[in-house]
């Protein structure tokens, strides 16, 4: 019954492309590849351009101008890649949406498994990573270490070791969508949606052509993202080590008045009152900074600017919406 009505549905295949003209024409030549021996005859897939400033876009025009069911939205600068997905997402028109990067390092011969899942009733098919070719030692031990840290501290379960790899129904699609904030950390938002979401696992491999667009600085970023807005435990954190700075500092002043009352070594405790005034001037910076940073973000939030703006839209048959109405 379920597969009736999800077999027939349109299948979107969003690609985020950044700088990526050394690897856009064999991924397209794959996917096709794929696509093309699915059981699903209604298929597109939405390239978005990320403001790339080498070939991409011209590449992708040449695509789309051979291949109807090509579309290309081009944003009017660099918005980042949760982003461009996030755009990609509103602009697919299917019943179920793969998310895929364009580097190659997510295999397109998965999707049809991945569409098998959903047929058989899964809204969310998150691919896993079983192995990660190609990343450096550095990058797969932040990473385990990110997820195993934000899932001590985030009131929403997010599955360990998985990127944006996947597959969703439409109503998820629509949950994601109708999430209006500009911190986008997207994996974080999709399991939060609920419904059926299942696992499965594949080997990453390495980066086929191009370099990684995710630098440390960007990374680091990207992390506390999802770790500010998916948890409020840092804010909490604060709480905790105020507390334990008073527990101390209670303790100091038993000690004070007793060395006041009961002997007459008052004077020299300068060492303490140093030690004091320092540890606690460090708790409340810090407690402060954590503050400024869910600050900042309220900040973004509250401007409401647009996510992100489009410079040119290829191969949609309808005519732009007008997001401003
Ligand atoms: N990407 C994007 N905008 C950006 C950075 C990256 O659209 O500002 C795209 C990029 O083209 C790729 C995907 O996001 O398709 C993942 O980026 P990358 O492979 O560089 O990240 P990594 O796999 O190294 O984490
Ligand atoms: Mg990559």
């Amino acid at each position: 019954m379920l597969s009736d009505v999800r077999g027939n549905g349109r299948l979107s295949v969003v690609v985020p492309c950044y700088n990526e003209q050394a690897v856009i024409a064999t991924t397209h030549r794959r996917l096709v590849d794929v696509l093309a021996g699915l059981p699903a005859p209604d298929w597109e897939v939405l390239y978005v351009d990320d403001g790339s400033r080498d070939a991409t876009l011209t590449l992708l025009r040449d695509i789309q101008a051979r291949d109807p069911r090509v579309r290309v939205l081009s944003l009017s600068r660099n918005f980042g890649h949760q982003i461009a997905v996030s755009a990609g997402l509103e602009a697919a028109a299917g019943a179920a949406v793969v998310l895929i990067d364009a580097d190659l390092q997510d295999p397109p011969e998965l999707i049809p498994d991945m569409l098998a899942r959903w047929r058989d009733g899964a809204d969310v098919v998150y691919g896993e990573r079983a192995a990660r070719a190609g990343e450096t030692r550095f990058k797969r031990l932040t990473a385990s270490l990110f997820y195993r840290l934000i899932n001590r501290i985030s009131a929403t379960p997010i599955p360990i070791d998985t990127g944006d790899f996947r597959l969703m129904d439409r109503r998820v699609v629509d949950a994601v969508l109708a999430m209006p904030e500009r911190d986008r950390f997207l994996r974080g938002m999709v399991a939060w949606t609920g419904f059926r979401q299942e696992p499965i696992r594949y080997q990453r491999a390495a980066r086929s052509a191009g370099e990684s667009k995710y630098p440390l600085g960007r990374m680091l970023r990207f992390a506390a993202d999802g770790l500010l807005s998916f948890s409020l435990v840092p804010l909490r954190l604060a709480v905790y080590m105020g507390l334990a700075a008073s527990a101390l500092a209670l303790l100091g002043i038993v000690y004070a008045l007793a060395m006041r009352l009961f002997t007459d070594i008052w004077v020299p405790g300068w060492t303490l009152l140093f030690i004091a005034v320092l540890f606690l001037g460090g708790v409340q910076l810090l407690a402060l900074g954590v503050i400024g940073e869910y600050l900042g973000r309220v900040y973004w939030e509250v401007k409401r600017r647009p996510l992100y703006l489009v410079k040119e839209r290829l191969g949609f048959d309808a005519p732009p919406e007008d997001k401003t109405a």
